[in-house]
C-alpha cells in the first residue's frame, strides 16, 4: 500500500525511510515536500494513506478532498492533533491515528534550556565573548534552586519538566484537571491556575490545544503573574493570546519570555526565511524584546524523538494495513 507522506524534510525521510526499510512491511512511502493544503490534497489522490505533522492542514474541505482522492487513513507523526478537523474525519470514513509519545524528554529539557537561557543570557554571552567583549552588565540572572515554578499541563512533558526542576531544587505548584500522582511525590502542589500564575517565578506550559485552553494565557491572567516571572510556551502556540503577550513585555509585567511554538507559525516554521522580509508584524515584534528567546517547533528534535515518531508512525500504518485494533487512534 502506498502512503503519501506530506511536509517532509531530508531528515523525516531518513528516519521513516529507514524504519519502513526496518520493518519490511507492504507500505511504500512517497514522500512529498508541499504541506498538506485544499491545494495540495490532490497530491494524494489514488493513497489508502496519508501521513501528515503539525502545520498541515487537516480541516474539512481538506479531509474532503482527500477521501474523495481515496484516502482512508491519516498517520499523525506527531502527538497534537488540534489540526484535524475529527467530526469531518469521522463523517468521511477516514481514520485518524497520532504518535502519543515518543520523548518527552525532548520537549522537557528543551523547555529548560529556554530557562536557563533567558535566566543566564547565553545567547548574549555567546556573542559579546565571540567580540572579545567580557563585561558582565546585563548578563544578571537568579539561582533557579528556591524559586517557584509552576507546570501548566502535567502528563508526559510536564512531569518530565517538573522532575528536571526538582532537580534544581525549585519549588513546584501544578495546576491540571486531572492530577499526576508523580508530581506530588516530586514534592509539587497541585493549586488554581491563578493561585499558580501569581505565585510563580517561571510558568511553563504543556497542555494541549483544545478550545478550552485556546488563549490560556490572556491579558487577564497575565495580570494575575508575578511582576517580571518567565513564561515558557513548548505546547502548542495558541495557549498564549500573543497580542497580550507583546502587550505585557512593553509594560515589563512580563520578564521574559521563551516560545518554541506561535499561533501563526504556520506560515513561518520548518522553512528558511532568511532571504526576505517577515511579513508577521506580531512575530516580528516579538523578536525586536532582548528578554524574549524564539525557536522554530524544535523542542522535539532529537534523534531519539525522530526514531521513535518514525516507530510508531509505521507501525499504526502497519495496523490499519492489517485491520487489526488501532492502537493510537484518535477520535471526536
Ligand atoms: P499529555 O497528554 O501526556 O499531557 C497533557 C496534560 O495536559 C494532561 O495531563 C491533561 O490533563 C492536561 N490538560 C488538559 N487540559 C488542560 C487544561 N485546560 N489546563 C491544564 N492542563 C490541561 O501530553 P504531552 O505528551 O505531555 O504533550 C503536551 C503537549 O505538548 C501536546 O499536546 C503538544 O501540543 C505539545 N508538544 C509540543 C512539542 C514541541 O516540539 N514543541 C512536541 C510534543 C508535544
Amino acid at each position: 500500500m502506498r502512503c503519501a507522506v506530506f511536509n517532509t524534510k531530508p531528515y523525516d525521510r531518513k528516519f521513516l525511510a529507514a524504519e519502513a526499510e526496518r520493518v519490511g512491511g507492504e507500505w511504500q512511502l512517497v514522500f512529498l515536500e508541499p504541506l498538506l493544503t485544499a491545494e495540495t490534497a490532490r497530491l494524494a489522490d489514488g493513497f489508502p494513506a496519508v501521513c501528515a505533522f503539525v502545520n498541515d492542514q487537516l480541516d474539512a474541505p481538506v479531509l474532503e478532498a482527500l477521501a474523495a482522492g481515496g484516502t482512508k487513513f491519516v498517520a499523525l507523526r506527531c502527538a497534537g492533533f488540534n489540526n484535524v478537523d475529527l467530526a469531518a474525519a469521522a463523517r468521511l470514513g477516514i481514520r485518524v491515528a497520532r504518535v502519543p509519545a515518543y520523548s518527552p524528554y525532548a520537549v522537557a529539557e528543551h523547555a529548560v534550556g529556554m530557562m536557563l537561557t533567558l535566566n543566564r543570557k547565553f545567547h548574549k554571552a555567546y556573542n559579546r565573548v565571540r567580540e572579545g567583549n567580557f563585561a558582565l552588565d546585563g548578563l544578571l540572572g537568579f539561582d533557579m534552586h528556591g524559586r517557584t515554578a509552576g507546570v501548566v499541563g502535567t502528563g508526559k512533558i510536564g512531569e518530565c519538566t517538573a522532575r528536571i526542576l526538582a532537580g534544581f531544587g525549585c519549588k513546584l505548584l501544578a495546576y491540571d484537571p486531572y492530577e499526576n500522582p508523580a508530581m506530588s511525590k516530586l514534592g509539587a502542589s497541585y493549586v488554581s491556575l491563578e493561585e499558580l500564575l501569581a505565585a510563580s517565578d517561571v510558568v511553563t506550559l504543556h497542555c494541549p490545544l483544545t478550545p478550552a485552553t485556546h488563549h490560556l494565557i490572556n491579558g487577564e491572567r497575565l495580570k494575575l503573574m508575578k511582576r517580571g516571572a518567565m513564561l515558557i510556551n513548548t505546547g502548542r502556540g495558541a495557549l498564549l493570546d500573543t497580542r497580550a503577550v507583546v502587550a505585557a513585555l512593553k509594560s515589563e509585567r512580563l520578564g521574559s519570555l521563551g516560545i518554541d511554538v506561535y499561533e501563526e507559525e504556520g506560515d513561518l516554521f520548518f522553512v528558511d526565511h532568511s532571504d526576505h522580509a517577515i511579513l508577521d508584524d506580531v512575530f516580528s515584534r516579538l523578536l525586536t524584546f532582548p528578554n524574549v528567546l524564539a525557536t522554530g517547533h524544535q523542542a522535539f528534535f532529537t534523534q531519539e524523538a525522530l526514531e521513535a515518531i518514525a516507530r510508531q508512525t509505521v507501525a499504526n500504518l502497519q495496523e490499519f494495513a492489517a485491520g487489526t485494533k488501532l492502537t493510537n487512534e484518535v477520535k471526536a
